[in-house]
């Protein structure tokens, strides 16, 4: 007779697996079970679903694999992690943002190739040649005259009527 019903409608009782039952007839034989088990088996309350009625022996293991426990870590979970997301990536907007962050995972190729006339990679160079770079990068985006430090402007460069995209500029390595 049992046979006939769909498993997934069968429960086991939580004092003694081998009673086997109804989902709705298993309040009314908790409440005979217990009178049998009360002083040998203690239940607990499942704390993602009150009708989760657990031994307390199991009732640690039944916590970790509650299937209601994973709707609510989810949803717990799930909220707080689209936030970091965002907070991890901060736009990069100028290139002071250069000095504040060494490998410079994040930047954004398209703001980059706007503004330089030959896509060169910062990654990976010493800090000397790191500071050279930023500082020809600033000197190409507000003009050759920029200078950070003290220096005479490039006569080589003004004498040049016509400044081409691809002529060599200062190399990184004599800026030490
Ligand atoms: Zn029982
Ligand atoms: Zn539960």
């Amino acid at each position: 007779m049992m046979d006939n019903y769909d498993e997934s409608d069968m429960v086991y009782c939580p004092y003694n697996k081998e009673h086997k039952m109804l989902r709705n007839k298993l309040q009314q034989h908790i409440l005979k079970c217990r009178v049998i088990h009360k002083d040998t088996v203690d239940l607990m309350v499942c704390p993602f679903n009150n009708s989760h009625l657990i031994p307390e022996p199991q009732f640690y293991q039944h916590t970790q694999s509650c299937e209601d426990r994973n709707i609510i870590v989810h949803y717990q979970t799930s909220a707080p992690a689209v936030l970091s997301e965002d907070t991890r990536h901060p736009k990069i907007e100028s290139e002071e943002n250069w000095d504040d962050d060494e490998s410079v995972p994040d930047y954004d190729p398209q703001v980059y190739c706007s503004r330089a006339n030959i896509v060169r990679e910062p990654n990976g160079l010493f800090p000397a040649q790191r500071k050279a770079f930023i500082e020809q990068e600033k000197r190409r985006h507000f003009g050759e005259d920029y200078e950070e430090e003290k220096k005479p402007p490039k006569a080589k460069a003004r004498a040049d009527p016509r400044p081409t995209p691809y002529e060599p500029r200062r190399p990184y390595s004599r800026r030490q």
